[in-house]
């Protein structure tokens, strides 16, 4: 590829995603949580702005410049899912990455990571450690890209959390509830509510590394996000039977990319989410089965997705709630939360808002 090219390439991926420049420095003076949910084809990254204007990135997308689960890293300036994420940490007006969460050790979390890390300082890295080596049988190049990763890994400070443990972040309470299979044994405040729902838990797809996910649970104010990576089976079960352990998010990232196997209906059961946010590609996760399933959940106001998906019978939902039509753009949705517990979610593709109000609910601040 020609020089030229190769500069092109990186100042399109650069802008698709950042339309609004200077928007972080205005999200900041009014002390808002702000959340960009990057399109990494289906892959997870997250950037979390605290209101004191902390970053918390959750993992990181693919590796390389193609992008795909055995991609090899290369030139970090030609790395799609590290630019991608790089224009969003512009956006915000950031310097560093302060915490750099990695979920758990599959290429579409971990892959993006020594790329990204020569792109912007990565301060401190928190994960579940290892990863069991027979995770490699069931995601080819896992090892690997662990290996990279664990690199990288090696020249910053590391934290291992336990779920209970609270993230080193000010201004707002992040607390760990899963990580290498075990999860919260009480339920957070607010939460404990018994499941009507709860039957035998679905089988996880991958049955290694994905129920090792590090979740976190977000409270700022009354505002509650809730990330769990790709945590299914078993452990995510646990986090929602025999009673809720998380309480209502009011943003509930979908575990496993909207997967078949996050689909269980015991998870909406106790305390569905208000809104629900899909990281899909336009054929990764987004299963029909769980467009299915978010339209019977009673009393959601709204699903976002990253990607239209083109899975056979996936119910999308409509086009102003998704980020990207088709695989020619790299949109992200951005959400802001204040304090009260109202937030507002952005399509950056059509410049769309939607606000929500605060939650009648009168949940507990949890600080
Ligand atoms: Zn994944």
């Amino acid at each position: 590829m020609t020089f030229r090219l190769a500069v092109a390439l990186v100042f399109t991926a650069a802008t698709l995603g950042s339309p609004h420049l200077g928007e972080g420095f205005a999200a900041r003076a009014a002390r808002t949580l702000d959340i960009y949910f990057i399109d990494v084809e289906g892959g997870q990254s997250t950037l979390i702005v605290t209101p004191s204007g902390q970053s918390l990135l959750v993992d990181t997308g693919f590796p390389g410049h193609e992008g795909a689960f055995q991609s090899q890293p290369g030139d970090a300036r030609q790395a799609r899912d590290a630019n991608r994420i790089a224009a969003a940490v512009r956006d915000a007006a950031l310097k560093r990455i302060d915490f750099l969460l990695i979920t758990h050790f599959h290429a579409d979390h971990d892959g993006g990571a020594p790329e990204l890390a020569a792109l912007v300082p990565i301060r401190t890295f928190i994960d579940h450690g290892t990863v069991p080596a027979e995770a490699e049988q069931t995601s080819r190049g896992t090892l690997d890209a662990f290996q990279r990763y664990a690199a990288v890994r090696a020249r910053a400070r590391h934290i291992e959390p336990k779920p209970g443990d609270r993230l080193p972040l000010t201004g707002l309470v992040a607390t760990v509830v899963s990580s290498a299979r075990a999860t919260l044994t009480s339920a957070l405040d607010g939460a404990g509510r018994a499941n009507a729902s709860c039957g035998a838990p679905r089988p996880p797809q991958e049955p290694h590394e994905n129920p090792r996910s590090t979740g976190i649970v977000l409270q700022f104010g009354r505002f509650r996000f809730i990330d769990l990576g790709d945590l299914t089976g078993p452990p995510l079960y646990a986090l929602f039977c025999p009673g809720d352990r998380l309480g209502q998010a009011d943003v509930y990232l979908l575990p496993h990319h909207g997967g078949l196997d996050a689909a269980d209906p015991a998870v909406f059961g106790a305390s569905p989410p208000r809104v629900a946010v899909v990281n899909n590609g336009a054929t990764k996760g987004g299963a029909s089965d769980m467009f299915a399933a978010l339209r019977r959940v009673q009393g959601i106001e709204d699903v976002w997705q990253l990607h239209r998906s083109r899975n056979e019978g996936a119910q999308n939902f409509a086009d102003d709630r998704i980020a990207n039509l088709d695989e020619t753009t790299s949109y992200w949705i951005k959400l802001s939360a204040k304090e009260d517990g109202s937030f507002v979610a952005t399509n950056a593709r059509t410049g769309g808002s939607r606000e929500y109000a605060a939650s009648a609910s009168g949940r507990t601040t949890g600080r």
